[in-house]
């Protein structure tokens, strides 16, 4: 069913799959796609198709009931939205935006706003699913869910970017809610954007509703620690995984880090705090490199005085693909997925991929890798920091009492722990890669309780 220019809220329930490339890119958005980031160009398998593959893959291994394996390739709710913005020079722009519930068993719905100017719904499908499989493996009462709008936010003003959420947000509302489903940063947005989402949900209500987002400033009701949350989850991962199978602490380790935004910037710092050398990292414009190591403070720094890390003094220029083939200790994809791929993954000389970025291994990757005997941190083990302190925060807002942000970064680094000795127990019972053992987890998890649950009606 390919979405009809000008129509509104198309809501599609459990399209099947064989139309999805109809649906992208979408008609009626007037998004010129700005090149920002692309993907390498060399493999074209979707994000939704890499995903549809993985969980096949974990399905047949595990002997998945093929029902459940079906409702589980499914996406139950996909919305899609075209609206108008009044630009500020007084023109109309027309722009499409997604959310995506994937499954609900377990609770309301959980995930990141994407705001890139190659989002599709076949991306949000894939990152819907992904959510899906994070929170059950992290055992959070919640299911999976994305939403994105085309757009680059950068080729927006202040006054634009706020217009354009406050009426995304509005399009979604039926679909979003505190026990429905709860949206929270990720490429491309930010703190403020949340804050104008639930002012948004609360104007329409009439009362504030700190609970509709996770992510939002702690002077609106956020938690402490959920900015930092994914690059320091990314870091405790990592660090624990070292200990175990390298008998390695942080001290020392050379790290290359691929996207430089929210999550890539603060697992350099956390990286660099304790101990770790940060041998380069990159932004779209390319990457800085240098042996001796980088400070990311400076890095941070020098990203907000000029826009881009090009041009860092004390470090050479390299690009992102060079990045990626650094010989270091840990390789940190922080950017787009399909970023290893099965043509650059033999490049690969790192010891460790820690995949802070969702699905950013193709499974020909994920196979070249293995074989070349490195350790893939998967992305829901990896980067679930986040979404765990985003529980956190929606179960403060729902109690309005708070905790301080020791307690916070105790209460992950607990959750991340426990569920990632899961897995590994998981990988040495099944004599199965990491990444498999946490989907087993997961997708069991998900099976229990939609069991429980029966099949309505
Ligand atoms: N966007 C983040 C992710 O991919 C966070 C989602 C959330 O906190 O709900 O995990």
């Amino acid at each position: 069913m390919a979405p009809i220019e000008g129509q509104k809220g198309i809501v599609t329930m459990s399209t099947p799959h064989a139309d999805v490339s109809v649906l992208s890119p979408v008609a009626g958005a007037d998004d010129e796609a700005t090149p920002c980031d692309p993907k390498p160009e060399i493999e074209q398998a979707s994000a939704y198709q890499v995903a549809l593959g993985q969980l096949d893959r974990v399905a047949a291994f595990m002997h998945l009931d093929e029902g459940i394996h079906r409702s589980l390739r499914s996406c139950q709710r996909e919305l899609i939205v075209h609206f108008p913005v009044q630009m500020d020079d007084g023109h109309i722009r027309i722009f499409t935006g997604f959310r995506v519930h994937h499954n609900m068993t377990k609770g309301p719905t959980k995930g990141g706003l994407r705001y890139h100017p190659s989002v599709t719904l076949d991306e949000c499908r894939a990152l819907a699913m992904w959510m899906t499989w994070k929170c059950a493996l992290m055992n959070l009462p919640y299911g999976g869910a994305k939403g994105g709008v085309i757009v680059d936010p950068a080729t927006l003003s202040p006054r634009e970017l706020e217009k354009m959420t406050r009426r995304y947000a509005t399009e979604i509302s039926p679909f979003i809610g505190p026990e429905r489903d709860i949206p929270a940063p990720d490429v491309g947005t930010n703190a403020q954007v949340m804050a104008w989402i639930m002012d948004t949900y609360s104007m329409h209500r009439g009362y504030s509703v700190p609970a509709i987002v996770t992510g939002k400033p702690v002077q609106i009701g956020g938690t402490h620690g959920r900015e930092q949350a994914t690059g320091l989850g990314v870091t405790y991962v990592t660090r624990a995984l070292l200990k175990q199978r390298c008998g390695r602490s942080l001290d020392g380790v050379t790290v290359a880090i691929q996207g430089f935004g929210n999550v890539g910037s603060w697992t350099a710092r956390t990286m660099y705090e304790r101990g770790a050398r940060v041998v380069a990292v990159s932004d779209k414009s390319g990457g800085v490199y240098n042996a001796r190591g980088l400070d990311p403070r400076y890095l941070q720094q020098h990203l907000k005085e000029h826009g881009s890390l090009s041009d860092y003094p004390g470090a050479d220029a390299i690009s992102n693909q060079e990045l990626l083939a650094l010989a270091v200790d840990v390789l940190v994809p922080a950017a787009l997925e399909g970023q290893l791929t099965r043509q650059n993954a033999a490049q690969v000389r790192a010891t460790v991929v820690a995949e802070a970025a969702n699905g950013p291994t193709t499974p020909e990757a994920d196979e070249i890798l293995a074989d070349k005997g490195v350790l893939v941190i998967p992305d829901i083990i990896c980067n679930a920091g986040g979404v765990v302190v985003s529980y956190f925060e929606w179960v403060q807002s729902l109690q309005a009492f708070f905790w301080d942000e020791g307690e916070v970064r105790r209460q992950m680094e607990r959750t991340l722990l426990d569920n990632l000795e899961v897995a590994v127990g998981t990988t040495t019972r099944h004599s199965c890669d990491l990444r498999t053992a946490a989907y087993m987890i997961a997708i069991r998890r998900i099976e229990e309780a939609l069991l429980l649950r029966g099949f309505y009606p």
